[in-house]
């Protein structure tokens, strides 16, 4: 238990922070936490003096900045807190302006031409609503990344905007409703991560693991998920050292890592932290994913964050749990035992309803991305059509509000097992559905669509605005009410005749579904390039700018830097598979083939017919053959994606002509794969990379 007692140890939490500093810059300092009133100028410096302290003292000797910009991952530049002190000798500095403010330059960074490179400088400020921690001996101080201009240039500028947005509009709706009590409201998240862990030494053997994290090439191994062997098997050997190790030195910087299991594919994992305020949950989340990949070399792994590292097998996601937490306790998402009669509770669920009907392509653009694309609509993962499940007894409470009927509905349910001995507990009032890309789970909901290895910020950023837009929508309605009470239900039925047609309980994963939803009118932005255009659709510009979200300038600097990694990403794996088909493949094959040949001369001479060697160099040689004009016609693809006139040409480009192109070359080399003796493959095949990782 060692570990649990070390929980926050690396944090400069309140804590620290009442034992450090003086009674009125503690207070001051968490009036800026809890409230988000801000900071006073003169609290900068004793509380940097305050932090160095207890850095000093748990041996960090530097500092940096911790940001997020645009690619996704977490950026720092580190500066040690040394200064030239009396008589040649060192002191530790840490000043108020180091810490509220940084300008790491940075200029490489995408910005999607929102730096030019005479206007290169970018700051990074401090954030104050989540706390400093020490990482390999470095003070991490959370900022947010501007331009000179004070455009955002990270993830996190735009999610505290959208955090204090709504929760502005919460409070509006809830007075408006006639609660009065509550001064504070904050989104909560709880990220729950999949992973795959696959040998180190045999992944580095894979060109295409080290430099793209998926495989490239692999036939389908004979046993794979077939019989959910793996799906929440015993957890033993160096899988669980290193699950221990992870849980450890994330709970030392404050994440509430808490469920860890294994998932459907062999090799594949789950993390689940316990949820906290969306800032900080984005901001844990980056830290697992960090942590995930550097502990896992120390016991002989690599992690694998892709969408969908293994064709064929599950990809990974990341689902999203989001709620509203009021400072009175209150989750606004919580049904209680009879949601009927809980008309507040209806009056918020229909708000989310409404807002994710009306901004599916923004649900669907905030998961948007090359990696994604290949996992969205495959056998475990929700479509690119997004629809909303309630599950039983909420649509039919909805239901019957819509049509004027009471509903005398089951109220609370015990689970009935048959077995005296067995406890009696309460039952859910939803079931799951797992196929939904967003899903009421009881108190919360589920957004299901986000891949592994992105930052959870742009879909909570999404989520948090247009909930906002709804609610003030109904706030403004509910302002103008005689009676809130009526005009609520009124609001509620509306919703449901207004937006019911994103409500689906089916299989998400059929079809039929596609149908259905084309029917009712659904969005479905199939590919990554298909849903980045909605960035700068006018409706969209002006509910970010109304709400002030993103500028437009911003808005056109997000398209253009995903834009740009759609391209890359894709030109990335293409010349990685035209480097193994030619270097590593194609002279493997050769090389078999010539074994084969001589045989066939041997055993002529010799005088058999040689007729089973015949035919499998024949075949053989047919799909070395289709390699080699595969891959030219991929360079040529590529060529043309390299020759594209703007970013938005070279990803038509990339869509049309190198995917595909990619697919095909694919396609040759798994045949061969399965007619090649194993002793001559020149890497390794999937059975050993999902089998290896144990
Ligand atoms: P489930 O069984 O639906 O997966 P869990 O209780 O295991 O539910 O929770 C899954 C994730 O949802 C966890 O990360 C959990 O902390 C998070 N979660 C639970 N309640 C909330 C909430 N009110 N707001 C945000 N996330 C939540
Ligand atoms: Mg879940």
């Amino acid at each position: 238990m060692e570990s649990i007692a070390e929980f926050g140890s690396m944090v400069f939490g309140e804590a620290e922070m009442k034992r450090r500093l003086p009674e009125e810059t503690f207070e001051a300092l968490r009036e800026t936490i809890r409230r988000g009133r801000p900071l006073g100028r003169h609290i900068a410096g004793p509380l940097a003096n305050a932090m160095k302290e207890w850095a000093l003292e748990k041996g960090a000797t530097h500092f940096t900045h911790w940001f997020q910009p645009l690619t996704g991952v977490t950026a720092e530049k580190h500066d040690s807190f040394i200064a030239p002190g009396p008589e040649g000798g060192a002191i530790a500095e840490f000043s108020g302006r180091e810490l509220v403010m940084g300008e790491p330059d940075a200029s490489s960074f995408p910005s999607g031409g929102l730096r030019a490179t005479f206007e290169a400088r970018g700051y990074t400020a401090w954030d104050p609503t989540s706390f400093a921690f020490i990482k390999d001996g470095t003070l991490c101080i959370p900022s947010v990344f501007c331009s000179y201009g004070g455009d955002a240039l990270d993830k996190k500028m735009p999610l505290l905007r959208s955090v204090e947005l709504i929760e502005r509009e919460t409070l509006r709706l809830l007075r408006a409703y006639g609660v009065k009590d509550v001064s504070r409201v904050t989104p909560t998240v709880g990220a729950e991560q999949e992973y795959f862990l696959v040998d180190a030494e045999l992944c580095a053997k894979r060109r295409d693991l080290v430099l793209c994290g998926r495989t490239l090439f692999g036939a389908q191994p004979a046993k794979s998920q077939e019989l959910d062997d793996h799906y929440y098997g015993a957890i033993e050997g160096r899988v669980q050292a290193f699950m221990r190790e992870l849980d450890g030195e994330l709970w030392k910087l404050g994440v509430y890592a808490r469920t860890e299991h294994k998932e459907v594919a062999p090799g594949q994992y789950e993390l689940a932290p316990f949820f906290c305020e969306a800032n900080v949950a984005t901001d844990h989340n980056q830290l697992t994913m960090e942590l995930l990949r550097r502990i896992a070399p120390s016991h002989g792994f690599v992690c694998l964050l892709h969408e969908k590292p293994f064709a064929g097998l599950n990809g990974s996601g990341k689902h999203n749990n989001w709620s509203l937490m009021t400072d009175t306790g209150v989750n606004l998402l919580s049904p209680g035992k009879t949601p009927a009669q809980n008309t507040l509770f209806l009056l918020v669920l229909s708000a989310v309803i409404k807002a994710v009907d009306l901004h599916q392509d923004l649900i669907r653009l905030s998961i948007a991305g090359a990696s994604n694309d290949l996992r969205l609509g495959r056998t475990e993962a929700p479509p690119a059509i997004v629809s909303v499940f309630i599950g039983e007894e909420l649509t039919a409470i909805l239901e019957a509000a819509a049509l004027g009927n009471g509903y005398d509905g089951a109220g609370e349910r015990m689970l009935e097992s048959g077995i005296k001995a067995m406890p009696r507990v309460r039952m859910d009032n939803t079931d799951r559905n797992r196929t939904a890309p967003f899903a009421f789970t009881g108190n919360k909901f589920e957004f299901r669509m986000p891949g592994a290895s992105h930052s959870i910020a742009d879909a909570n950023t999404v989520i948090n605005t247009i909930a906002a837009e709804a609610f003030a929508d109904f706030a403004e309605a509910l302002e103008k009410a005689e009676d809130p009470d009526e005009t609520a239900k009124k609001l509620i039925v509306g919703t449901v005749k207004a937006h019911g047609r994103i409500l689906f309980g089916g299989n998400c994963y059929a079809e039929s579904w596609k149908e259905e939803a084309a029917r009712r009118g659904l969005v479905e932005l199939k590919t990554t390039l298909d849903a980045l255009p909605r960035y700068i659709a006018p409706e969209n510009v002006a509910l970010f700018t109304r709400h002030g979200i993103f500028s437009e300038r911003e808005l056109r600097s997000r398209y253009e830097v995903s834009l740009e990694s759609y391209a890359k990403i894709t030109r990335i794996e293409a010349r990685t598979m035209l480097e193994m088909a030619r270097r590593e493949i194609i002279p493997a094959c050769s090389k078999a083939q010539r074994h084969i040949a001589e045989a066939v001369n041997a055993k002529s001479a010799a005088g058999a017919a040689a007729a089973s060697e015949k035919r499998r160099l024949l075949e053989a040689d047919a799909l070395l053959e289709a390699m080699d004009t595969r891959a030219l016609a991929l360079e040529k693809e590529l060529a043309r994606a390299d020759a594209a006139p703007d970013s938005h040409a070279a990803c038509v480009a990339c869509r049309d002509g190198v995917i595909p192109a990619m697919a095909e070359l694919r396609e040759a080399a798994d045949a061969l794969e399965q007619i090649t003796a194993s002793s001559l493959w020149p890497f390794p095949v999937y059975e050993q990379l999902l089998m290896g990782a144990r």
